[in-house]
């Protein structure tokens, strides 16, 4: 029996014709007399033999299986200076000094798969006067931090951070880096990468390791949220992904840790640096940073209209927290698509979410559900935001709404 074909014993053959149906390859044929297969189009997937009644279609044999399955293995086996590869990687993002929380968030989920391939958790860290970030980097469970203290690295500039990130990774050959999926981690993973000639995947949400293969799982939503894909990278080293701020979990500091910091030195010539930091302006309050906030008050269709919002606003005014919204009030055109929180919007990690006139639909459950404290306001008690709320409140939110506002004023002494 050649490879890849399926087995057909014709004396069992009944000619059902079940088979032909089943084989996604039209790989079999019926006509005159038993089931014949066309070697070159079949697959050998066992579709047929599985809806077959009599038997009389067969896959390979085990030997032939495994000898297959060990084929495979090989061909997907790393050359071996990729071997060598060995180490996670967590890129600490700052500006001005001042860190990214994803960075933090990174080196837990790093520390994850570090554990699961029994290798190092090490921090890059790239900026001026940044000796206290690699520290902080320690503290957050990384085991090593690579640092590239220079006033050149100061701000964020493509050029330098690429080519000290390339320096670093080919000196130390690292088998999975990762970073935040910022502005700035999306623009310089994916120049690293290019250099690199790797792969990377941007936007992850899930990350997992297939032990037997050492390959990152990185997952991520694509085609508009529509399906989740999860994509390897096999024959390239080190494995990339950006991963969304607050979906991983933040580690807790540990400030007794302690670690090796490692000063490297990338000798730049500014002539070949084409942009120069003129300044750095502020975040303006007006700007919506909804994976930032502490306190979210969202609304859905159940809000009614735009004016419907201006109610969330005002909670969100008294309780000092920001405004979000479900798909279907943006696409409503009630709220700008900013304030969208969900799969095809923003994932938060606020202290508290508060869910008013929201049913629940799982695109925008992930967006939320890992908020520490969920208060769901709803008039129908069997919305799922219930199955994920710490409280909930079954009510006309028109109703429920007002009186809250007035009792968080006289309590909190705000707006009055
Ligand atoms: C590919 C894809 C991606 C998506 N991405 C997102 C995403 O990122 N974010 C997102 O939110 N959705 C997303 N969606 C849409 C999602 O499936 C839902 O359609 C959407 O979340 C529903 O929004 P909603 O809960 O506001 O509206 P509805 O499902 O219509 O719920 C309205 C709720 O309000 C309640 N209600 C009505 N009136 C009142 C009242 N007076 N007082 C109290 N309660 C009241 C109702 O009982 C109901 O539970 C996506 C969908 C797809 C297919």
């Amino acid at each position: 029996m050649s490879d890849n074909v399926v087995e057909i014993f014709e004396d069992k053959c009944i000619e059902c014709g079940l088979c032909v149906q089943a084989c996604p390859a039209d790989a079999l044929d019926l006509e005159g007399g038993p089931v014949q297969v066309d070697a070159d189009k079949c697959a050998a997937n066992g579709e047929c033999v599985e809806v077959c009644p009599t038997e009389a279609l067969a896959l390979d044999t085990e030997e032939d299986v495994d000898d297959k399955t060990k084929e495979t293995k090989e061909k997907e086996e790393l050359p071996p200076e990729l071997q060598q590869y060995k180490g996670v990687w967590v890129f600490i993002e700052q500006v001005q000094n001042e860190v990214a929380p994803v960075s933090w968030e990174l080196l837990g989920e790093g520390k994850k798969i570090a554990n699961d391939l029994d290798i190092e958790l090490s921090g890059i860290v790239l900026g001026f006067d940044a000796h206290d970030i690699a520290h902080e980097a320690i503290s957050y469970g990384a085991e090593k931090v690579y640092l590239i203290d220079d006033p050149v690295v100061k701000n964020y500039r493509t050029r330098p951070y690429t080519e000290a990130l390339v320096k670093l990774v080919n000196k130390y050959k690292p088998e999975i880096i990762l970073l935040g999926a910022t502005t700035l981690g999306r623009d310089l993973a994916g120049a690293v990468a290019t250099e690199l000639e790797t792969g990377l995947t941007a936007d992850c949400t899930i990350l997992e390791v297939d032990h037997a293969t050492r390959h990152l799982q990185q997952t991520r939503p694509a085609f508009g949220g529509n399906i989740m894909a999860t994509i390897l990278c096999k024959k390239h080293r080190p494995q990339m992904a950006t991963v969304r701020p607050r979906v991983m979990e933040m580690p807790k500091q540990d400030r007794s840790k302690s670690g090796e910091v490692i000063e490297e030195e990338v000798h730049f010539d500014e002539n070949n640096i084409k942009t120069e930091v003129l300044k750095i302006i502020e975040e303006t309050k007006k700007a919506i940073y909804l994976d930032k906030a502490d306190i979210i008050v969202a609304g859905g269709r159940g809000v009614g209209d735009k004016e419907g919002f201006e109610l969330i606003k005002e909670l969100a005014d008294v309780l000092g927290g920001t405004v979000g919204a479900s798909r279907a009030a943006v696409d409503a055109g009630w709220i700008p698509v900013e304030h969208q929180v969900g799969q095809t919007g923003t994932t938060v990690r606020p202290k508290l979410y508060i869910a008013a006139g929201i049913s629940g639909a799982i695109q925008h459950l992930v967006g939320m559900e890992r908020s520490d404290t969920i208060v769901a306001i709803n008039n129908d008690s069997d919305a799922s935001i219930f199955d994920v709320a710490t409280y909930g409140i079954k009510g006309d939110l028109f109703e429920v709404l007002p009186p809250l506002i007035e009792e968080f004023k006289k309590e909190l002494a705000v707006n009055s």
